[in-house]
């Protein structure tokens, strides 16, 4: 076998990057001239650097276009400024670091958020140490409750953050009043559009309230195009109001014998392939090519509604606001078997635990390539359904959900982490491997308060990743 034979081989065993059946982690457009026009633009700039603009004008140009085209996708005033990244994470990153380092008045800074803000927002705040004033979304609609958002913004706040949509649930947060809590108090706003800004602005009609820098007090916007921009991996975009917002974010050093390190994001050598191929793809695709791309996923959306109305023990736990949605089952079966026995069908859908009163759910994020097939989509769910109901919801024992609830993680060793995975049933024997079915793992895991879940899968992480 050539060295190219063995990749392809290795990656016939991974979920499959095209064709739709993946409905979470990656999203394809169907459009093939688009993806090897991306792969191109990547290998050309794979050797790149962008560490240094002046030695790569091209990144720099490459960079400003994209910044310029979302500006007016997101209704960005004209002092409006942005940066390249590489991800949705390393957006919100950049954008909690320059709202505590704006505020150095701030001993203790804390960042309001919903429960359903994306869990970047926790690892930003674990980096910089920032605290977190969690919300409880409303729930019944599991859109940020504004009025206990505004009512937790105090004088060490340094950022409110407000989500367009939610990666959990799909739904928009009401973006103005919380943005205008911000202001009056004069503390930053985000709005975490990773998922949905580059959809939203191209429905007809959009299905939710405004969200973009058409609303006063919203200070920064972050929108990954490696998602609904369809572009390789890698790419995701910060926008700011302006340019003294953004300037905190970025960081010099002539504090040593080598060249003066100028960094606008948190890496420093940095490949131009993604930026190359996300601005080739963009341009590729083309306004009329997005809108006609979230035309598609949207309805593909809808005809996802319809159809799980129909199928006995699902429901959506709130209304999608976009081309994402989370479904629940009732104490017939659970969404843990259900998402087993869709991969068995070559269907990837995503499981999400229960968390605060909310019931454990599958996520599924749908690409325009998906929604042709949603009908075997939905037939497939159907039959999932009739095995999880046939097998019956997996039962935890109780001593283990009682141990579960009593365990302290941080009180644990290696070795009781190793007894721990055995009976999680993620190794044993002092192997570790990739469970046939999640289902058993999964439901095991559900019952473990966050802290546990946490640790579990750290300590499962770290034997997976020992030789
Ligand atoms: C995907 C996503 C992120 C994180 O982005 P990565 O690209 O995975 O780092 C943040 N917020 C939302 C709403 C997302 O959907």
């Amino acid at each position: 076998m050539t060295i190219l034979e063995r990749l392809q081989a290795m990656r016939a065993g991974d979920v499959p990057t095209h064709g739709g059946r993946t409905l979470a982690y990656v999203y394809d457009s169907g459009l093939r001239d688009a993806d090897a026009i991306g792969r191109e633009a990547l290998s050309m700039y794979a050797s790149s650097n962008g560490l240094d603009p002046t030695a790569f004008p091209s990144l720099l140009a490459m960079e400003n276009e994209l910044i310029d085209l979302a500006a007016g996708l997101l209704d960005a005033p004209d002092t409006a400024v942005g940066t390249v990244t590489s991800g949705g994470t390393e957006s919100i990153l950049l954008a909690v670091q320059a709202a505590r380092d704006a505020r150095t008045d701030v001993r203790k800074p804390n960042v309001v958020m919903a429960t359903s803000a994306h869990a970047a927002f926790h690892k930003a705040c674990h980096y910089f140490g920032v605290e977190r004033h969690m919300v409880d979304v409303d729930p019944s609609t599991m859109r940020a409750d504004a009025d206990a958002m505004a009512a937790a913004i105090d004088s060490d706040t340094v950022l409110v953050v407000a989500s367009a949509p939610s990666y959990a649930h799909g739904v928009v947060d009401p973006v103005r009043p919380i943005a205008q809590a911000a202001k009056a108090a004069g503390v930053r706003c985000h709005v975490d559009a990773c998922i949905g800004g580059w959809v939203l602005p191209y429905l007809d009609e959009p299905p939710a309230g405004p969200w973009t820098f058409a609303v006063g007090g919203v200070t920064s916007i972050s929108v990954d195009l490696h998602k609904y921009a369809y572009t390789p991996k890698g790419v995701s975009l910060l926008l700011h109001r302006d340019p003294e917002l953004r300037r905190p974010q970025f960081f010099a050093s002539a504090d040593w014998p080598g060249y003066t390190m100028l960094n606008s994001t948190t890496q420093s050598t940095k490949s131009g392939g993604p930026l190359a191929a996300a601005w080739a793809v963009v341009q590729h695709i083309g306004s009329d090519g997005y809108a006609q791309l979230a035309r598609d996923a949207r309805s593909g959306v809808d005809e996802l509604i319809a159809g799980i109305a129909t199928i006995e023990h699902l429901s959506l736990i709130a209304a999608p606001d976009s081309t994402l949605l989370a479904v629940e089952t009732d104490d017939a079966c659970d969404v843990f078997t259900i998402a087993d026995e869709m991969l068995d069908q070559g269907w990837y859908v995503q499981p999400q635990l229960s968390f605060r009163g909310m019931r454990p759910s599958l996520h599924l994020s749908l690409s325009a390539a998906t929604a042709p097939h949603v009908p075997q989509f939905l037939t497939a769910l159907g039959k999932a359904v009739d095995a999880a109901v046939a097998s019956g919801p997996i039962e935890v024992a109780s001593e283990l959900v009682e141990a579960a609830q009593a365990i302290d993680p941080a009180t644990l060793d290696d070795a009781a982490f190793d007894g721990l995975l055995q009976i999680a049933g993620l190794g044993g024997d002092g192997t570790v491997g990739m469970p046939e079915r999640m289902a058993p793992v999964n439901a095991l895991l559900d019952a473990a308060p966050p802290a546990l879940r946490e640790a579990l899968l750290v300590a499962y992480l770290d034997r997976l990743t020992r030789r």
